[in-house]
This record gives structure tokens, sequence and C-alpha cells, in this order.
């Protein structure tokens, strides 16, 4: 795939870019193993005040970025300025909590026979980053605001579709202060990932994107024993019950499946109402979502931009129109304009059946799925129904309820009356096939460390068992 800006508006090639040689590839390696051996030397307070830096370029940058954003993928500008503010918010938390989160993780001395005993998280080196377009800054910031704080580093393989994020990237944590080979931006195809993964002086691999990635990178880490944390698709559930608020279930469901243009690997796509309140809530939902505005993404008041490649709308159409044609109801939307660029109207299909390749698949723009369920446990077994077990929404006013759905529901991320969303204060990741490890919160910055076990005996001299901080 060639790597270039294309106006998703209008499929207007807009600027290209020559992918690395081999030569600038080995060169960007070497980069970060220098890179990784000056950094890890730095303190948490140094790395700290960069990290702040970095913060504040993005505040100070935020229109231009998030016109870039919105050029090379269509979000809606709205959005991408919160994208950008979203990011500059997770530097400033891992600057405060770096620190805190990696601190030694005093033991039972006495147990194991030491004077002192605990563990002590240290950075693994280069980390590779295979990211995908549709948070093109902040799924590549909430990896690399843990990452370089634990002394990390991070080279970035952005998808081919936003080379300029890509660029931008590669030089925000430079101009903030963090040494040369700290974070690098390779422009490559992912042909060449396993190259990358191969090379010893690469320690670790994250990927944000496709199950199909997720298969790929995880095949090439295991043969060369890479650790790795994958953040894979999702097709999540929105349960409502006949508890529930259903006005506003409704009105949260039209945001959580349309948000960034129907393209978030958390946007709720499978809504499972209870029959209590299926028409009620279908008329709600339907009302709702064919009165969004799709146009212009740079426009106030456009709640709908086209969706990022010709690829992926060509999919989305293609999966719409397999249901219809297998006897599925289409309630609003579901024609693709005559116009030239990706666009794709919000869309609710209903009366999905197993053979229909919604019922099972991830669908990446803002179509929705409804069916009707008429118990708690036909809602649980239709919700855990895919392969996928990312993010899950649960709408319903009963605590014993609520409860059960926390329990039951088969997902890495579980919302109650409320959409699934990532904050840095909360562990982010999917289960099964959505993928593996977690960003964001603590365990986010651990996920790229290693937890070394220290023992010591009698006879030596110094201070307390791991109460102190370190320099990584
Ligand atoms: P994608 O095609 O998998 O691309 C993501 C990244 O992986 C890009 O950098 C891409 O490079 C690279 N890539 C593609 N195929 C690869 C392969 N076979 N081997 C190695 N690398 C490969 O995904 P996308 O279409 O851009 O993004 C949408 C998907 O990402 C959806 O499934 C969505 O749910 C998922 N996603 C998950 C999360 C999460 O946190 N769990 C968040 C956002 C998105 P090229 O661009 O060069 O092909």
């Amino acid at each position: 795939m060639s790597i270039a800006t294309i106006d998703p508006t209008n499929g207007q090639v807009l600027k290209t870019f020559d992918e690395m040689t081999d030569q600038q590839l080995e060169a960007a390696l070497a980069r970060a193993a220098d890179g990784f051996a000056q950094l890890r030397s730095t303190g948490f307070a140094e790395r700290a005040r960069w990290m702040t830096a970095a913060a504040d370029l993005l505040d100070a940058e935020r229109d231009a970025v998030a016109r870039m954003m919105t050029t090379e993928m269509g979000k809606t500008y709205a959005s991408a300025k919160a994208e950008v503010s979203k990011c500059a918010a997770a530097c400033r938390y891992y600057a405060a909590h770096a620190e805190g989160f990696l601190a030694d993780e005093p033991a039972d001395a006495a147990a194991v026979g030491a004077t002192r005993a605990y563990g002590r998280y240290q950075p693994m080196g280069p980390v590779l980053a295979v990211m995908p377009w549709n948070f093109p800054l902040w799924q590549v910031l909430r990896f690399a605001a843990p990452a370089l704080m634990a002394g990390n580093v991070g080279l970035l393989k952005h998808a081919s579709n936003v080379p300029q994020t890509a660029l931008y990237l590669d030089e925000l944590f430079r101009r903030a202060g963090f040494p040369v080979g700290a974070f690098q931006t390779l422009l490559i195809g992912s042909a060449k990932i396993d190259q990358v993964l191969a090379d010893p002086r690469v320690r670790a691999a994250t990927l944000t994107g496709s199950e199909g990635a997720g298969r790929s990178i995880g095949a090439s880490a295991g043969r060369y024993l890479k650790k790795t944390v994958l953040e894979l698709g999702g097709s999540d559930p929105f349960v409502v019950m006949p508890s529930a608020d259903i006005e506003r279930a409704a009105e949260v469901a039209t945001v959580a499946r349309c948000q960034n243009n129907g393209q978030s690997c958390i946007a709720a796509k499978r809504f499972i109402v209870h029959t209590d309140v299926y028409d009620e809530f279908a008329d709600a939902f339907v009302t709702r979502m064919a009165a969004l505005t799709v146009g212009d993404p740079m426009e106030d008041g456009t709640d709908i931009g086209p969706l990022a490649t010709e690829r992926g709308r060509a999919e989305v159409a293609e999966q719409v129109r397999d249901a219809a044609d297998k006897g599925a109801s289409v309630l609003c939307g579901g024609r693709r304009p005559d116009r030239a660029g990706w666009w794709y109207p919000p869309t609710v299909v209903a009366d999905l059946t197993p053979e229909m390749r919604m019922y099972a698949e991830e669908v990446f723009g803002p179509v929705a799925g409804l069916y009707r369920v008429s118990s708690y446990e036909e809602a649980i077994t239709l919700a855990n129904g895919t392969n996928y077990g990312l993010g899950s929404n649960a709408w319903t006013r009963d605590p014993a309820e609520q409860e059960r759905f926390v329990t039951d529901l088969a997902a890495g991320l579980v919302f109650i009356n409320g959409m699934t969303t990532s904050y840095p204060e909360l562990p982010f990741g999917g289960v099964r096939n959505s993928g593996y490890g977690r960003e964001l919160s603590a365990q986010g910055i651990r996920e790229f460390c290693d937890l070394k076990a220290v023992w010591v005996g009698e006879g030596s001299a110094g201070a307390g068992a791991g109460a102190g901080s370190h320099s990584e």
C-alpha cells in the first residue's frame, strides 16, 4: 500500500511519501538503541518535564493538528480538537503518575530469608507501535506517554493513510526535549514489520488494529519471542433492559454508534433490546440516527463526515447489502450517496439472522444492528455471541441486574448506563479475539516493563527494602 494523504471527502490524492530505504531503517534502529541508552539513564522528573512540554505543544498547536487529522481521515474538526486535548491530558497524567506506578513493590523479606526483597520495574527497550488511522493521535499517545515515561523508546509504524500525523508525532517528543531516537516514525509498509520485529534491538510490539493484523504481528512476535500487546476489533453490544431510561439510552446509543463517523473499536455496534421496550427504543433511536447531519467534517454542526478510506466504505456498504439481500429490514440509511468521496449515511438494520455477515462481523461505519430479545439470558447469549470481547454497554436501573451484567458480559470493558470510552485512569483492552494486554492506567505503563525480583541478604548496607524510587 502506498503512503499517502487522500482527502476522504473527494478522493483526491493530496500528498504522497516515499517509504524508508533499508539504510534509513537501519539508521533509525541504531538511533533507537542509542536513544534507549540515554533515556534509561534519565530520571522520572526529567522525563516528566519533557512529557509536560509535549502536552504544552499539543495544547498550543491543537487547531492545526486537528485540521491535519480531519484532512487525512475525515473525522469532524470538533472531535479532532477534542482528541488533541485528550492526548495532552494523557501526557500530563503519566508525567504525574509514572513514578508512583513504577515504584518498587515490597515483598515479604522474612518469608524468603532476605533482609530486603522487592520487585523493580525496568524499561524493556525500543518498542514497535503499529497503529491505526481512526484516532491517529490518541492511539499513538496512549502508547507513547506511558512508554516514554517508563524509559522505553518508541518506533511508530502508523497507518499508511495518515503520514502527516505520523510525521508530526516524529517531531513532537524531540521538540519537547526527549533525546534523539526516543521516539521515531518509520515510514514503512506493513510488509516490513516482520523485519523490524526480527531485529534484536527491538524488544516488544504493540498493535492497535484489525484481527488480521493482530494474527500477523502475533505470529511474527512469537517467532522472535517478543512481547506483544494487541488491541484489536470489536462488535460491542449495547443492551437495553425494561427498567432503563429509554430516551437517554437512545440518545447515547446514537453517539455511541456514530462517534468518529462510526469508526471506533469501542463503538456500540449491536443494539440488543428487551421486547418490552423494543418499539419505544427503536422509534427513538431510528429518529435520532436519521436526523444526524452528514457533511463537510470541517463545518460546525456536522455530525458525520466521510469514512476514511474507499476500501472501508466498500466493506460497510457490502455488509449492509448482504443483510438486506438475505431479508433484513433497513430502517434508515443504507444507500451510499452518488458523489465523490467515501460517504455513508447513518443506518439502522433490524431482523438480522446468523447467516448475515453483520451478525458476527465488526461493522466499521455508522451502521447499527438492532436485535429483539425476551429475557436477560437471551440478551447475554446474544451479547456474548461473537468472537470479540472489547467494550460492552448495559442499560438497566435494577442494581441486581447491573451486577449480573458486570459479571456475565464477556468483554474487557463494561459500562452501565453510559457510553464506553477510554480514560487514562481506567485499564483499556479486550478479551477473546479483541486482543490481550492493557493500555492506560497503572497496568498500561507496566506492560512494557520487565519486573525484576530483587533479593538482598545479610551483609548489605543501605536504605530500606525497595522503599526508594529509582532512576528509570
Ligand atoms: P488495520 O488494517 O489492521 O491497520 C492497522 C495497522 O496495522 C496499520 O498501521 C496497518 O498498516 C497495519 N497492518 C495492516 N495489516 C497488517 C498485517 N497483515 N500485518 C501487520 N500490520 C498490518 O486496521 P484499520 O483498518 O486501520 O483499523 C481498523 C481496525 O482497528 C478495526 O478492526 C478496529 O476495531 C481496530 N481498532 C482497535 C482498537 C482497540 O483499541 N482495540 C482501536 C482502534 C481500532 P497499513 O496502513 O500500512 O496497512
